[in-house]
């Protein structure tokens, strides 16, 4: 049997293992799960725990448990742990040799070599602990690897082209973002940039923030002092916070959690995206600042960006992306595990080391966005049918995601849900596949909210769920085959949509114009399918707006287009909701 070299991410919070088989990429499991937290303790009777059980008891026993040694990777330095001090290398080492036991079991083999990977921004004197590390723990390191040159080349192990990737990779308590140049036969950072000290704990803690001023206010107790609490605070902040990447609330309940004058406090919140989103604006804002700083250093701007590739858990927070996409024009990709790929990137180069032919990742995900309609603004301007994508593509699947949705009218007790595929702005640009409507809403002010949540799963089923929050009414529907069957419906419907924009446009109209036309057009056919439902007076109505727009766009008069549209609009989505 050859020698396998084995690929390892020693993160900050986790690291992670993986290895080349048959030419493809797979990740070991330690202790059942794919990542190993960073963290090394004695327990009670001095047994050494080193990933999970140590994580556990480090927001109680801190002076028996070791977090985020690679901050302290390279000083001269003793850390305290129990009655003893160790060097950051001997801690390091404890952590790789638990790797190395778990990648031994996973092949039944003897491992004796590793590639490991460092942020592109360590010195000389932190890569030598990282080899000394290795040395410890008895493996030889086949050789250091800049973690996001191991991104890189687990997104594009079998790449032709030359390129240059922005690597944004956000973990627990870093923050790095490089340019890598990646060619043929070398591969290169060309600038990086970050702060040390920012990741998804500083999420948490805002959450916590929030958390403990709740329970000041309402319970009248202050719990910053009770570390036991505090512990189940932090969790239950982190748990919420990652709920909140699929959905757009999260609830924190917590029995017993404290005691004031002899009886329980229970802590029982429901926290809100868009408002977790305000608290976190100011770190995203200091990443993009770092972002151009990057580009900067290696003498680039954003058009010549090819890839953005997302590294580190925290990458999976929407707005991240959302915030990237804006400023660099370009969706960043995220189909391999952030967590994940560092270390998939450190086994592809161990086994290019090692001779092996390797080939790219396979991961299973959605060619298609998916999503629905609301009332929203398209290009500055309100509009009902603006595309909401829940499901973006290229995200791997099985996944669910949540967005919430309020009524528009007060009293409004029907709403219809429209289910696309498609990447335009403009819903009415892509492929319905499916629609429902919910009844019996409660009789309220406009603003009732309804969460949808949309799932897809491996076989390309998608599920669609619309339920009233207040109330719990949910109303469902299944489309089987929603990858697949849409295909050749969506090309006719773009082909119409395209004569349409032929025959309604003329030579002289602007772009904007022609959007105009080709809305005018969806629209008038959307009314004409309404007429056949419409009771008389809503028929007239119908008539009386189709003709207005007519006119207008016939007159070539694009604010009376303009006008009329809208009208119509209104009048349909009225109608329809
Ligand atoms: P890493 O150091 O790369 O393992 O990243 C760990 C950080 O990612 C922690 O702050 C986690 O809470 C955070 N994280 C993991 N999953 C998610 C998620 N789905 N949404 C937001 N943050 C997440």
């Amino acid at each position: 049997m050859s020698d396998i070299i084995i690929g390892i991410d020693l993160g900050t919070t986790n690291s992670e293992v993986a290895v080349v088989q048959d030419g493809r990429p797979r990740l070991i499991e330690v202790d059942g799960a794919p990542i190993l937290p960073s963290v090394v303790g004695l327990a009670d009777d001095d047994t050494l725990l080193v990933g999970q059980a140590a994580r556990n008891q480090y927001a109680l026993y801190p002076e028996r448990t070791i977090a985020s040694v690679k901050r302290r990777m390279g000083e001269d330095v003793r850390l305290p742990m129990g009655e003893r001090e160790y060097t950051p290398q001997e801690i390091s080492a404890l952590i790789l040799r638990r790797l190395k036991q778990a990648a031994e079991e996973a092949l039944g083999q003897p491992i004796t070599q590793a590639v490991i990977t460092v942020p592109a921004y360590f010195s000389d004197a932190q890569r030598q602990a990282t080899r000394e590390a290795g040395r410890l723990a008895e493996l030889d390191v086949a050789r250091i690897i800049n973690e996001p040159t191991a991104a890189a080349l687990a997104y594009e192990a079998d790449h032709k082209e030359p390129k240059n990737i922005l690597v944004y990779d956000l973990g627990g308590g870093t923050f790095d973002v490089s340019v890598v140049r990646l060619s043929q036969d070398v591969t290169e950072v060309l600038a990086s940039h970050g702060n040390n000290h920012l990741g998804g704990d500083d999420f948490d803690a805002k959450l916590v923030e929030q958390v403990t001023a709740h329970i000041k206010e309402h319970a009248g107790i202050d719990p910053s002092d009770n570390r036991p609490a505090m512990a189940r605070i932090t969790r239950a902040c982190e748990t919420a916070k990652i709920t909140l990447s699929d959905a757009p609330f999260a609830r924190i309940e917590e029995e017993y959690l404290l005691e004031k004058d002899g009886e329980p406090v229970h802590l029982s919140l429901e926290l809100d995206r868009a408002d977790y989103e305000n608290k976190i604006a100011a770190y995203l804002d200091e990443t993009l600042e770092a972002t151009h700083i990057a580009l900067k250093g290696a003498g680039l701007t954003a058009t010549d960006i090819q890839e953005i590739l997302l590294v580190g858990g925290a990458t999976r927070t929407p707005s991240i992306q959302q915030r990237l996409e804006q400023e660099l024009g370009l969706q960043p990709r995220s189909e391999m595990d952030p967590d994940l790929c560092v270390a998939t990137g450190a086994a592809i180069q161990a086994a290019v080391i090692s001779g092996q032919q390797v080939s790219g990742v396979l991961v299973d995900v959605t060619p298609y966005t998916f999503g629905t309609s609301a009332w929203a603004d398209l290009e500055g301007e309100p509009y009902p049918y603006t595309f909401i994508p829940l499901i973006r593509k290229n995200t791997p699947i099985p996944v669910t995601k949540s967005e919430a949705f309020a009524t528009t009218h007060d009293g409004q007790r029907i709403i219809t849900v429209h289910i696309y595929q498609g990447e335009d702005p403009d819903a009415l640009n892509n492929t319905e596949i499916g629609s429902f409507r919910i009844e019996g809403l409660s009789d309220v002010p406009a603003g009732n909210v309804i969460v949808t949540t949309f799932s897809l799963d491996v076989n390309g089923i998608l599920h669609v769920t619309s339920r009233e929050k207040r109330t719990g009414l949910e109303k469902q529907i299944t489309i089987d085959n929603a990858t697949a069957r849409f295909e050749k419906e969506e090309l006719e419907a773009a082909r119409e949509r395209l004569a349409a924009l032929t025959v309604d446009a003329s030579p002289e109209d602007t772009p904007s114009a022609s959007h105009e036309a080709l809305q005018a057009q969806t629209l008038i056919e959307k009314a004409e399918q309404l007429m056949e439902s419409a009771n008389a007076e809503d028929k007239e109505d119908l008539v009386n707006l189709v003709e207005g727009v007519r006119d207008a766009l016939a007159a070539g008069d694009a604010a009376a287009t303009e006008q009329a549209v809208a009208e119509l609009s209104d009048l349909i989505y009225y109608l329809e909701s």
